[in-house]
């Protein structure tokens, strides 16, 4: 498909088609995966197909970095070794000492990363970004360049106003960056909301199967900026290898379903969860209680995602006691696959977490809701 084309489409066709890329020699519906560590030069010293060497140059990286960039309506797409990589890397391209502002609830990996970011000379604020005058008191005029922002965030799924964020970025002269792992360009287009950078662990729904370990960047404008993320990640060469690019498009061939029956699943759960004897909260931006409800209904369009966490009355070990209790959940880390997974998230996130201890972070796959409420229920009446 070109650009004319893509545009005319929604992301749920743009998907199914995988942008209509195919095998051009046999005209296999399904392309090939090119593996080719180095390209052959031609007679006269040139490389005319562009292709020099795989560190770089890809073809079937670059395939699936188009479909990404076509879903969030981006200039260009960037696909590497991991979410970390993606999410680091553009730390590691700012030129000069940089203020960070930053979600004071996020991804833990990647907050204590930021957490030690003094060393590569640039400072962080972390503050709850889903209030508008704190992120505003956190600027700093002329030393703020960048705002990092996940939304909804892990693992309360505080909810940030991704087009105010941006605003407030806009006015300091500096760039915003939305961890958009969580929503998927399902629910929420971040560049279309003023972002600058969206940011995807693509390990999670955009692959969507658990077998695959990527990160995803996609730009509104390519800047300067944007050139160094691309010139360091050929350096540090932390592109995504080819036969993960071709296992992520086709997992994202079915992502419009996948994270529309998973939103239904958490959004069934969630609301038949609260008022249960052994639950304290039901952490879920769909639920109008969720303090982030307003603003989540204006930006996440369709749904509020797959994921959602409770609070269990009797504490941390009521909390883990349930998560060793359950069978059809999956107990493990990580989110956005088509099966079920719980997890108590202190045990990973260690005892300088602000997650609550008695959480329990749930990701909603494709199993019957049912069958899952009623594993989840057998489960939660040992904490009851
Ligand atoms: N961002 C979010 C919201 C995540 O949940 C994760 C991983 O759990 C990451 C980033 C890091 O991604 P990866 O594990 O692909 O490096």
């Amino acid at each position: 498909m070109d650009d004319q084309t893509k545009s005319r489409f929604s992301p749920q066709t743009i998907v199914a088609q995988g942008l209509g890329a195919y095998e051009p020699v046999t005209r296999g519906i399904v392309p090939s995966i090119h593996m080719a560590a180095t390209y052959l030069r031609d007679r006269d010293n040139g490389y005319r197909a562009g292709f020099i060497y795989g560190r770089t140059d890809n073809v079937t990286v670059q395939q699936a970095e188009s479909l990404i960039a076509a879903l969030e309506g981006a200039d260009e797409a960037l696909l590497f070794g991991s979410g970390m990589a993606a999410a680091t890397t553009v730390l590691l391209a700012l030129d000069k000492p940089t203020h960070i502002v930053a979600s004071q609830v996020m991804y833990w990996g990647f907050r204590s990363w930021l957490r030690d970011i003094g060393r590569f000379g640039h400072t962080v604020t972390f503050v709850e970004t889903s209030d508008l005058d704190a992120v505003r008191a956190a600027v700093r005029p002329g030393e703020t360049g960048l705002f990092w922002i996940e939304t909804p965030s892990n693992p309360l799924w505080t909810v940030t106003d991704i087009a105010s964020v941006a605003e407030i970025a806009h006015q300091a002269d500096a760039l915003l960056c939305v961890d958009s792992t969580v929503a998927t360009p399902v629910f929420t287009r971040p560049l279309s909301l003023g972002a600058d950078i969206v940011m995807h662990s693509a390990t999670k729904y955009l692959n969507g199967h658990s077998d695959v370990i990527a990160g995803a960047l996609a730009v509104a404008d390519e800047g300067p900026l944007w050139e160094r993320v691309r010139k360091m990640r050929g350096q540090l060469g932390s592109a995504l290898g080819s036969f993960d690019a071709w296992l992520l498009m086709r997992g994202l061939r079915t992502l419009d379903v996948r994270v529309r029956r998973q939103a239904e699943t958490a959004a069934y759960l969630a609301e038949r969860l609260v008022g249960h004897p052994a639950v304290s909260a039901v952490l879920y931006p769909g639920l109008e209680s969720h303090a982030g409800h307003e603003v989540a209904l204006r930006q996440m369009v369709g749904g509020f995602g797959g994921m959602f966490s409770l609070r269990i009355g009797r504490g941390e070990q009521a909390a883990i006691a349930v998560a060793a209790n359950v069978d059809l959940w999956k107990r493990a880390t990580s989110l956005g696959g088509v099966e079920s997974l719980i997890e108590h998230r202190r045990s990973i996130e260690g005892n300088g977490s602000p997650c609550p201890d008695d959480l329990l972070r749930f990701s909603a796959g494709l199993e019957d809701a049912e069958e899952l409420h009623f594993d989840l229920t057998r489960a939660l009446s040992v904490a009851v």
